[in-house]
Order: structure tokens, then C-alpha cells, then sequence
């Protein structure tokens, strides 16, 4: 398990001209393209677990981490809303804020990353649902954690 490069390595950028910054829409058609197609029904695991793995790099030491990184990131707004069992909503997800209702969750990553972070905490193993979703007609994300 090891991410392609580090946080620190990816976050460098030559672009003298054109910043930093990006629009939402070029992440989000990277994170929505059709891997189904690609890797069949088990797309969603795989980007679960690739999330998973940003979380277990970034090994955050506690939820405050988490909640700076993705503010920092603009990820979106990280909060614990209930403790048992646990649940973690966010806010102006940076997938799915905004997006129609499918029908079905669209956060697999953002789960993944969550259950990695998690696991760095509190050194247990976990998995994460997404119970709540811009993709279920939601206007916030909301994941309830499982120890396993
Ligand atoms: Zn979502």
C-alpha cells in the first residue's frame, strides 16, 4: 500500500502563469469518469480503497487534523454530528455538493478517505457507509463508521 507520491510531492506545481487552482468541474470529471466500465461492479471498492490509502498517508493523529486538511484542501466541511454511532457529515463535499439525485451515493472516496484517517487515529479497523448524499437528494454527505 503506498500512494504513486507524497502529499508533499504532489503538491508541488511550475505553473508560473495559470496558479494553482483549478475549476470543480475538471476534478469532478476526473473523479466521475466511467470506471465501471472499465472495472465492472467492483469500481466503487476500488475507489474506496484508494481513498483509504490518502488516509492512511496523510496519518493524521486526530479528527481536528482531518477536519484542517480538508478545509485547507477545500474538500469540504468535516463534522462529527453523533458519536455512537459515529457519524461524520460533510458539507459542501467537493464531489457531489450540488450534483442531481441518481439515486445512489457518489462519495466512495471520500468514504475510503475517511476510514483511512480513521484507522490512523484510533488504530482500528474500520468501514465506512455513506448514508447521506448530494446523489441521494441530499444537500450534505453523511457517513456512519462501523468497527470491525
Ligand atoms: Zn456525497
Amino acid at each position: 500500500m503506498a500512494l504513486k507520491f507524497t502529499i508533499e510531492e504532489i503538491s508541488k506545481s511550475d505553473r508560473d502563469t495559470l496558479g494553482r487552482d483549478i475549476d470543480i468541474t475538471v476534478f469532478r470529471l476526473i473523479r466521475f469518469m466511467d470506471l465501471e466500465r472499465y472495472l465492472g461492479r467492483g469500481a466503487h471498492g476500488v475507489i474506496y480503497e484508494c481513498g483509504k490509502e490518502l488516509g492512511q498517508a496523510l496519518n493524521p493523529s486526530s479528527i481536528d487534523d482531518v477536519v484542517k486538511f480538508c478545509e485547507k484542501y477545500k474538500i469540504g466541511k468535516v463534522e462529527v454530528v453523533n458519536k455512537e454511532p459515529l457519524q461524520i457529515r460533510v458539507h459542501e463535499c467537493i464531489s457531489c455538493s450540488g450534483l442531481p439525485n441518481v439515486g445512489e451515493n457518489l462519495c466512495w472516496f471520500e468514504g475510503g478517505f475517511i476510514a483511512g484517517c480513521l484507522e490512523s487515529i484510533l488504530d482500528k479497523k474500520v468501514r465506512v457507509k455513506e448514508t447521506h448524499c448530494a446523489g441521494l437528494g441530499n444537500n450534505f454527505c453523511q457517513f456512519e463508521i462501523k468497527f470491525l
